[in-house]
């Protein structure tokens, strides 16, 4: 079985962050399936023309595209509705897997990042993780990230949107973000990144020692 951190959590929450920290410090191959998500959206691909793609292609579509212009408040606005559609989702699921299952050679394990990846795409993975913020918080980091690109971005317009995707992420009936006690709560609204990190850090190695698997870097 391969070794698998799945992450859930809103955005902003510094998910990302910690998933990219954990994938270097352990050699794990991480995929973060809000940008696949974004990418469909972006190029507006139909179920039919996503069923075609293996998780490498889409990925490579991905890269094609530059990432300020996958992080816009449209995209993120656009990609929260087409992600309701069942679909999709199903076929995105389907990939994801193939990620969690074959994350390549030169890789321990794999980390995935989204909304739904411990719910519905490697519910059995040995280490579940929701980490979560303060919508003020969450709120602050995003716009300090906008503002570099985006002079006329206000405070209350990210706090909005952040919020309104929330919502959207939540109370969708096909798999809605949503914690249960399958995860460890991560709440980094008090914590610097390093602080974050470190406590996760052994919380997975805490999940893996107790389900016999040896991570440790060679
Ligand atoms: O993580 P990020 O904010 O980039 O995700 C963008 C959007 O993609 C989310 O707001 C959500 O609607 C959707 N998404 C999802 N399931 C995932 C990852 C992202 O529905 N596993």
């Amino acid at each position: 079985m391969t070794p698998v951190i799945a992450i859930d959590g809103p955005a902003g929450s510094g998910k990302g962050t910690m998933a990219r920290k954990l994938a270097s410090h352990f050699g794990f191959a991480y995929l973060d399936t809000g940008m696949l998500y974004r990418t469909v959206a972006y190029l507006n691909l139909s179920a039919e023309a996503l069923s075609k793609l293996s998780v490498d292609a889409l990925l490579q579509k991905a890269k094609s595209i530059p990432n300020d212009a996958l992080r816009t408040d449209a995209v993120s606005a656009i990609t929260s509705a087409i992600s309701k559609k069942n679909e999709i989702r199903e076929i995105m699921t389907r990939l994801q897997r193939e990620f969690a299952t074959h994350p390549g050679k030169k890789y321990k394990g794999a980390i995935l990042d989204g909304r739904d990846i411990g719910t519905v795409v490697v519910p059995d993975a040995v280490c579940k993780l929701f980490i979560t913020a303060d919508l003020k918080v969450r709120a602050e980091r995003r716009f300090k990230m906008i503002q570099r690109t985006n002079a006329d971005a206000t405070f209350e317009e990210v706090y909005e949107n952040l919020k309104a995707r929330d919502n959207q992420d939540s109370t969708r009936t096909t798999s809605p973000m949503k914690f249960d006690e399958s995860y460890e709560l991560i709440d980094t609204s008090k914590e610097t990144v390093g602080e974050s990190f470190s406590r996760i850090v052994k919380i997975a190695e805490n999940a893996f020692a107790k389900a016999g698997m040896d991570i440790r870097m060679n």
